[in-house]
């Protein structure tokens, strides 16, 4: 399928589907170091996406991302069919034209949010249907619709329409759940026409070794041109996580970017890398920078907090970031304390470049072979400054 459509493909040089090329392995953990090919630029991988969730990654502009290097963003389904609509957006270009984003893009399916946010919502074989939070209206989002909005939305990657049940929940309520989600799958891959996004199937199956290795044989019997782990950080403890992904990711094929949704503290990342993931997404850098909470070298930093008051030191001293090159803590905890606005920018781009530069370490480490030495400290770290205020 995937020649087909690339032979049917424009004229353009990059590729149609997107092409990963697994660069190195580290030499002692599962940490892969890649490149991943896309119609609009390269990905350097293992990486962070940053999440524009309505088209924007909140109180940032793409001139910030391009500062920071942010190599991809991601968009969601669900907010995007509500307001402003995919046929708004398609009928302007596409939300790369829409937001100004010329780097890759990836949309996810929908489903999450169905089953977060919306409400009144029931699951049937045919899809979800469910009431939009914003104004009450009724809605089906199905394998067939979720593929049609993503592929007039344009993004570089698109994701199946799954079912992401709790972390915790029983096998009872599991085993018919992916069942449907591996056949939503097959629909979904009926549905996928559009050569220049990419769709990746994801395994899901709690915390259940044995369901996640059926459900992973049965997502990667499907040739797609990458793979996600569903179904973590929704609930359970950080280390059944951790466990469930070292589980997980080495069944997925090698050849093929792994992609973990929804993921998670920066903790989580480096561990996660460990076990061979390539591809991370999360609200919590963005979403902790607007209530105040900042990521550092040498842990978490309330900037709310009286201590600071008078602080003149940057956030963190090794930070390369815009906010701690040209602010103290004391401005910072004015402008939060004051509403100022602009302390959401500043407070964004800081925790941003702490992700995007957290990948950029773990992938030097990889490439140097080093990446078990990189983790341990990284943990041994986070274990000691986790709750300490500095
Ligand atoms: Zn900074």
């Amino acid at each position: 399928m995937s020649l087909a459509l690339e032979q049917r493909g424009d004229q353009r040089v990059e590729p149609a589907l997107v092409r990963f090329e697994l660069l190195h392995v580290d030499a002692t953990t599962g940490a892969r170091r890649g490149r991943l090919s896309t119609p609009h630029g390269t990905i350097e991988t293992p990486i962070f996406m940053p999440v524009g969730t309505a088209g924007s990654v909140k109180a940032v502009a793409p001139d910030d991302l391009r500062a920071l290097e942010a190599q991809i963003i991601l968009g969601n389904t669900y907010h995007l069919m509500l307001r402003p609509g995919e046929e708004l957006i398609g009928a302007l270009g596409g939300l790369h034209r829409f937001i100004s984003w010329e780097r890759p893009l990836l949309t996810d399916s929908g489903g999450f949010q169905v089953y977060s946010l919306a409400e009144k919502r029931k699951i049937t074989e045919e899809g979800a249907t469910f009431q939009s939070h914003l104004d009450g209206a009724k809605h089906l989002l199905s394998p067939e619709r979720s593929i049609e909005i993503q592929e007039t939305l344009g993004a570089d990657i698109i994701m199946a329409f799954d079912e992401c049940p709790p972390s915790m929940s029983e096998r009872g309520y599991l085993e018919p759940s992916l069942a449907r989600t591996t056949r939503w799958l097959s629909r979904c891959v009926s549905a996928w026409s559009r050569s220049r996004s990419s769709l990746f199937g994801i395994v899901q199956g709690g915390l259940h070794e044995d369901l996640r290795k059926r459900h992973a044989e049965e997502i990667c019997a499907v040739d797609l041109p990458g793979y996600a782990l569903g179904g973590f950080a929704v609930g359970e403890a950080p280390a059944q996580m951790h466990a469930g992904v070292a589980f997980t990711a080495p069944l997925l094929p090698k050849d093929k970017p792994r992609y973990l949704m929804g993921v998670g503290t920066p903790l989580d990342l480096v561990t996660c890398v460990g076990s061979g993931v390539d591809m991370f997404d999360c609200v919590m850098p963005t979403r902790n920078a607007r209530n105040g909470f900042l990521f550092t070298s040498q842990g978490k930093l309330v900037i709310k907090h009286a201590r600071y008051a008078k602080d003149e030191r940057p956030l963190d001293p090794v930070c390369s970031c815009y906010t701690c090159k040209n602010f103290s803590r004391a401005y910072l905890r004015h402008l939060f304390i004051a509403g100022e606005l602009v302390a959401m920018r500043l407070n964004t781009l800081h925790n941003l470049q702490f992700y995007l530069s957290l990948m950029r370490d773990a992938r030097a480490a990889i490439e140097q072979d080093r990446y078990a030495d990189f983790m341990k400290a990284f943990a041994a770290r986070s274990a000691t400054v986790a709750d300490a205020e500095h």
